[in-house]
């Protein structure tokens, strides 16, 4: 007999093991496969920005990762312009500087004691779907084979994901910058803050990971090599003295590696029983350090839609909405990063000096460059809304202070931490609801009068009035039948 579950999710890296949590949170049987047989030590992303922390208080983790990393209250910004964070209006006016394994230990700790099944030394070989589930096949480390069934399978499977790959999800897109250069060093001179520069011979990027080591990213247009090349530290050395003006002293390199950024996302992130999440659902360049943090989103979004569908409390249109929200972002992300990093290789000296001039200007002008930092930040990211919603509807919603009292939350993003949906206003007892539904009052007024969360944090509908009528309307339809 196969092993069952409700969700399986392959892959557990920071997507998969998002997805885990917030499912086991929400009581639902779930099992995370993953090929590693051990924890990864990988660091490709390091920027955790403010919107994820937000999502991760939100799950109680983000206070233990913050101190697992470095505060950046500045973004490099194309030209040599920086934007500064510190009036972002958030919890986290800052970028943290975290290896990803960081980041996925936190993460992975949370699904686990949640009760979420994660397995290391599972490989996904195949899967097949029919009316009633999805049949997986698994290839254990220890070379014996299984077969696993499950109601709804997510492939976080990153960027070759097999899951994606079996089913035929195309995956449309481009090579965008080959033989790009990764290098994990130790700095005689180490450096507070990321730094970046392109001259006509190539870019250096070099970045504090947060844990005592440097991440340098180096393009050297004259040494197009394959991705399988070794890599000889003095190479990079070479490109971040001419872009940099120094290579800093590095030495000790723990990881040297190339890459080759791709642009490329599945047209449709859902296929029947078959959904997919963060990279294996869309990949782009590098540049704003946001792939991570576009998985996680995407986990966030779409775990409260699918417990909701196997809890029996929602048909399977909820999961539309999934892609209806998210496939535009991850085409917005591809599009930015992918700009960004043109833009970076800009070398005409003309054209550098105009670009250095408009950020300078863009920086300087604080609406412009509060906007940018919002959306850089994904502290802007809203979801479209239906005609004639409240315009408070779609959007992140703000960190309200709540009413005190024993026991119960002093912030939305406490209350948000048992993963329900959250009535935050002065209302009448709303009854019925309790399993899905928290109600808290907030510390005096804040914005509408009554305004419904999401468990991903975004609203879900709001009145401006303590219209109960419309409130009892508007509950079944996001939070299910009483
Ligand atoms: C150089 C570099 C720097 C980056 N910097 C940043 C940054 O600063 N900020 C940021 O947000 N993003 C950054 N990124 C992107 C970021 O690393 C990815 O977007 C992120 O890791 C995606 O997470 P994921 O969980 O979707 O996929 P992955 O992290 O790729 O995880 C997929 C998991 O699935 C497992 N798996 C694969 N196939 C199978 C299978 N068949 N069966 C079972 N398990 C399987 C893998 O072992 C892996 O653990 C960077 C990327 C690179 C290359």
């Amino acid at each position: 007999m196969p092993e069952a579950t409700d969700v399986l999710i392959v892959g557990a890296g920071p997507t998969g093991l998002m997805l885990a949590g917030d499912l086991a949170a929400a009581g639902v049987s779930v099992t995370v496969l993953e090929r590693r047989a051990q924890e990864s030590l990988l660091t490709r992303a390091f920027a955790v920005h403010a919107r994820t922390l937000e999502l991760l208080d939100a799950r109680g983790v983000a206070d233990e990762l913050v101190t697992r990393g470095v505060q950046i209250g500045k973004l490099q910004m194309i030209g040599d312009a920086q934007l500064d964070l510190k009036r972002l209006p958030s919890r986290f006016p800052y970028m943290l500087l975290t290896p990803q394994h960081e980041t996925e230990a936190v993460l992975a700790k949370r699904a686990v004691t949640l009760g979420a099944d994660v397995r290391l030394g599972a490989e996904v070989t195949g899967l097949r779907q029919d009316t009633d589930g999805v049949s997986v096949s698994v290839r254990r480390s220890d070379g014996t084979a299984d077969t696993w069934r499950a109601r709804y399978v997510v492939g976080a499977d990153g960027m070759n994901s097999v899951v994606r790959r079996t089913l035929g999800f195309p995956f449309p897109g481009r090579a965008a910058l080959r033989s790009v250069m990764l290098a994990d060093v130790r700095l005689t001179v180490p450096q507070g803050m990321p730094l970046a520069n392109a001259v006509r011979e190539g870019i250096a990027f070099v970045s504090p990971l947060g844990d005592g080591w440097h991440r340098v990213v180096a393009w050297d247009r004259a040494k197009q090599l394959p991705v399988e090349a070794p890599l000889d530290l003095e190479d990079v050395r070479t490109i971040t003295r001419k872009a940099l003006g120094t290579d800093f002293g590095m030495h000790d390199p723990r990881w040297l590696s190339r890459f080759q950024t791709d642009e490329r996302q599945a047209p449709r992130y859902r296929l029947g029983r078959v959904l997919l999440a963060g990279d294996a659902a869309h990949v782009h360049s590098p540049a704003g350090g946001q792939g991570m943090n576009t998985g996680l989103q995407d986990a966030a979004n779409l775990a409260w839609r699918l417990a909701a569908v196997v809890r029996g409390r929602a048909s399977e249109t909820l999961l539309d909405g999934y892609q209806t929200e998210r496939h535009p972002i991850g085409r917005k992300v591809i599009r930015d990063s992918g700009r960004m990093m043109r833009l970076a290789l800009i070398h005409t000296p003309v054209l550098r000096t105009a670009m250095n001039l408009a950020s300078r200007a863009a920086a300087a002008l604080p609406p412009l460059a509060d906007r940018l930092a919002a959306e850089a930040t994904g502290i802007s990211i809203a979801y479209p809304a239906p005609p004639g919603a409240h315009p408070y509807t779609g959007r992140r919603a703000p960190d309200l202070r709540l009413a005190p009292g024993a026991g119960t939350p002093r912030r939305l993003y406490e209350a948000l931490r048992a993963c329900r949906f959250v009535l935050v206003g002065r209302c009448p007892e709303v009854k019925g609801w309790e399993e899905r539904l928290i109600t808290v009052t907030p510390a005096g007024p804040q914005g509408p009068a009554l305004l419904l969360v999401r468990p991903d944090g975004y609203v879900a509908w709001a009145a401006d009035d303590h219209d109960q009528d419309a409130l009892l309307a508007a509950l079944p339809q996001w939070v299910g039948p009483r």
